[in-house]
Formats: structure tokens, C-alpha cells, sequence
């Protein structure tokens, strides 16, 4: 079995037991400053990667800006180029960022020029020393990819798989692979899908976990640390992204809990299983407790929980553990006692304050379980990216909005302060003529 590591920069990804800890800036790329100055900030909280959105040459020119401007102050973090629908703009990425994220559902309008564009990539890569992140999508597989795998767990797997075998042919084996979705169930189903292919192929590239579009607050925390511990403890996964709805630097002490309760020997945690947590903050406690917990009942192997937990000496009380508890078994797909949310964390495409809107569609949808609604930052990657959402509060910019209904658009150019009141207005029409319903959970 050959282990492959790849240099992303000054960081190397891949080694045994050992997590990197990555986050994306959320300020636009060509507001260079505000993007200089939120890498500092995202470094100083213990990002050991960061990701830019780069819509186009005039991002790729404010990334090597950025750079040079970290470099200056003796900031070497290694900077990663998101990149989507514009091979062009990856080719150009390529020769500034220390890595390139394509997605292959939107990589190119169809597979023929897929390949050729990857192949060129690939030789830009070479010669530069970028790395590759391979970031499939369960919302943004593409019509090509849908129609021959389909969108399940099994297809992000088969695509993933597809283009590690163009990188193979290519000759380039510093990619590294991930396969995001907003339900752990899926996302979970697709890595172990991905690592056993690898596994019988002998060749075993790092995986870039994460669960996209957890939400914010508590839920977006459980969400989480759940599906990521389901397969870090098994050994899977290299480097994680937390994503939450929150400003990006609040993601990271999420990520380094996570990633140091399982660096080392994973499999240590699951035969350990506490009853009691004594925890410095409820944080901790909640991410702990949705790690060990929370791949067992993902995965089935246990049917509720009852734990004691003390923060800083003082036990946690009835109603707060019952909150979490009602958290980590909806995330864990298990007991739906609210509607399900699917929320970007936002990034440079954003043109809107989303994590205010955010809030504000929770408070006023927080009746309405057995729903799954998104909240998406952008109408490029939103609409795509909210999976199996079934209403969706998407921004177009300018203060307009768009609620969708499923992967259908019913009302485009909502103005921003009237936007709730008509994906409410929305939702109850349609359960008053039967046209969608709430399902059981
Ligand atoms: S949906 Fe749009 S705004 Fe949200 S993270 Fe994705 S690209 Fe950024």
C-alpha cells in the first residue's frame, strides 16, 4: 500500500495521525486588504491552511498580492485558490496559489474538455509545485457526472475516483480528495466508499474532510464533529474544515478540538466511551461528546444517550443536556425535533450580511420540522450547493434575493426586507395546497 503526502506550501498532508486544521476566508479577494488582514487574523487563531475565493484573473492578481503581503510580515501560510466553473482562472491559480480546488462537477462544460483542461493543469501544477484538491460536491456533481453515476454516495465516490485516475495517467500524484455534502450520512457513506476503492487500488491519497453547510451555533458545531469523527476515527481523513455560518475565525478552535482528540491513534476514543465529560467550556464538551457519540448513532450502534457533563466543575443542567442531546440526534439523521438547515458559511462570492439573515430565517422557520431549508450566500454555487434542500433563501446581490423551491427559482428578485416573509408565505401556500409537505424526519 503506497501512502501518498502532499505539499501544500510549507505544510505537508497525509501523514499517519496527524490532522491538518484548515479554514476560507469569507472577505471578497479583490478587497485585498480586508483579505490580507483576515489570513492574519485566521493564522494567528491557528489556520495552517487557508482558502480564498478566485472567480477570475482579477482574484488569481489580489491572491499573489495577498501572499507577497504575508510574506512580508513572515507569513508563510500556505494559500489555497477555490476555484469554479473556469479552468481558465485554475490555469492562472495554479502559478500563484499554493493549491488549486477544482470541482469536478464544474470544471469544464463537458468531460472531453475536462480531461484535455485537467491535463493542462496538471503540467502547470507540475512545474509550479501546486497541489490539487479534487473537491467533489454532493449538490454540484454536474449533469455529466449525475446522469452516469447518479447523486448518491456512491457516485461523489465514482467521480472522485474518475479523476484520480486522470491524475494517475497524467503522472501527478499530489492531489488530495475530498467529498463534501450537508447530511453526514452521505458525506460519510462517499469518503468510506472512496478510502475502500483506494485501499484496493494500493494507492491511498490524503481526504480533505468536511461536512459543508452545518449552520452555525450549536448544531452547526454537533453537525460537525460528528461526521467528521465517524470517519476520523477509523483513520480516515488528513486535514478537516469546520464550516460554519459564523465569521471563519470561530471555526478553528472547533477544528483543532476535533483534530487533536483524534490525532495520534484514533481508534484509542471509541473502546474509551465516558459517561462523565468534565470539560473547560461547554464548546468543548459538546464537540467531545458529539465525537464519541455521534458516529455511533450515525452509524447505528446505539440508539440514544444519557451522559453526565461538568464544565469547569459545575454540572450541566436538565434542560441544556436535553438541548444537546436533541442536537446530536438530529444531526446523527436519528430524531428530528426541529427543521433541518443548510447554511453556506459564506465566502468572497457573498453580497450579504448571512449570518444576520441566517439567524433571522431560524427564528421565524423554527416551527416548521420536518423541513430542510437553506440558506445559501451566492446565486453562482448557492442554488447547486443546497443539495436536498426544500425551500431555499438564496442571495443574487444588490440586496435581491431568490427563494427557490426545491431546484426551482418561484420568485427572483425578492427585495432583501421582504425575502422572509416570502419563503414563509411560500412554504405555507404549498402545505395548504399539498404541494410539498413536511416529511416524518
Ligand atoms: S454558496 Fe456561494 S457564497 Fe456560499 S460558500 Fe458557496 S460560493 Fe460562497
Amino acid at each position: 500500500m503506497r501512502k501518498v503526502v502532499v505539499k501544500v506550501g510549507n505544510v505537508e498532508i497525509g501523514h499517519d495521525g496527524e490532522i491538518i486544521i484548515q479554514t476560507m476566508c469569507n472577505t471578497p479577494t479583490a478587497d485585498i486588504e480586508a483579505t490580507y488582514k483576515q489570513c492574519k487574523s485566521l493564522y494567528s487563531k491557528g489556520a495552517q491552511i487557508i482558502r480564498v475565493t478566485t472567480q477570475g484573473p482579477k482574484e488569481v492578481k489580489s491572491l499573489q498580492q495577498i501572499k507577497d503581503m504575508l510574506l512580508k510580515d513572515g507569513i508563510s501560510v500556505p494559500l489555497v485558490a477555490d476555484v469554479h466553473f473556469s479552468y481558465n482562472v485554475a490555469h492562472l491559480a495554479a502559478k500563484v496559489a499554493h493549491k488549486v480546488r477544482i470541482n469536478p462537477g464544474n470544471f469544464a462544460k463537458d468531460h472531453k474538455t475536462a480531461r484535455k483542461e485537467f491535463s493542462n493543469l496538471v503540467t502547470i501544477c507540475k512545474e509550479h509545485g501546486t497541489s490539487i484538491r479534487i473537491g467533489v460536491n454532493h449538490g454540484s456533481l454536474g449533469e455529466h457526472n449525475t446522469q452516469k453515476y447518479g447523486n448518491t454516495p456512491e457516485g461523489m465516490a465514482e467521480v472522485a475516483f474518475e479523476w484520480i485516475k486522470m491524475a494517475q495517467e497524467f503522472d501527478f500524484d499530489q492531489i488530495i480528495i475530498s467529498l463534501k455534502a450537508s447530511n453526514p450520512l452521505v458525506m460519510t457513506k462517499a469518503y468510506r466508499i472512496l478510502y475502500d476503492k483506494m485501499l484496493d487500488d494500493g494507492i491511498l491519497y490524503p481526504l480533505h474532510l468536511g461536512v459543508t453547510e452545518a449552520g452555525n451555533g450549536e448544531e452547526g458545531r454537533i453537525k460537525s464533529a460528528l461526521g467528521l469523527a465517524t470517519l476520523l476515527k477509523d483513520g480516515i481523513g488528513s486535514t478537516i474544515r469546520v464550516s460554519l455560518t459564523e465569521p471563519p475565525e470561530n471555526e478553528l478552535p472547533v477544528a483543532r478540538i476535533i483534530a487533536d482528540y483524534f490525532s495520534g491513534n484514533p481508534k484509542m476514543v471509541k473502546s474509551n466511551l465516558p459517561k462523565d465529560y468534565f470539560c473547560n467550556s461547554y464548546q468543548e464538551f459538546i464537540i467531545k461528546a458529539a465525537c464519541d457519540y455521534g458516529p455511533l448513532l450515525l452509524d447505528k450502534e446505539l440508539d440514544d444517550i444519557s451522559i453526565k457533563a461538568y464544565i469547569n466543575g459545575a454540572e450541566v443542567g436538565k434542560e441544556q443536556m436535553e438541548r444537546f442531546v436533541d442536537n446530536l440526534m438530529q444531526g446523527a439523521r436519528r430524531r428530528f425535533t426541529k427543521p433541518e438547515y443548510i447554511a453556506c458559511p459564506g465566502c468572497g462570492r457573498t453580497l450579504y450580511n448571512l449570518e444576520e439573515v441566517f439567524k433571522q430565517v431560524k427564528e421565524r422557520t423554527s416551527h416548521l420540522v420536518g423541513y430542510n431549508i437553506a440558506v445559501m450566500g451566492c446565486i453562482v454555487n448557492g442554488p447547486g450547493e443546497m443539495a436536498d434542500a426544500d425551500y431555499g433563501y438564496v442571495g443574487e446581490g444588490k440586496g435581491k434575493v431568490s427563494i427557490y423551491r426545491g431546484k426551482t427559482p418561484v420568485y427572483r428578485s425578492v427585495p432583501q426586507d421582504e425575502a422572509i416573509d416570502k419563503l414563509l408565505e411560500l412554504i405555507e401556500q404549498d402545505a395548504r395546497n399539498r404541494v410539498f409537505l413536511p416529511r416524518n424526519g
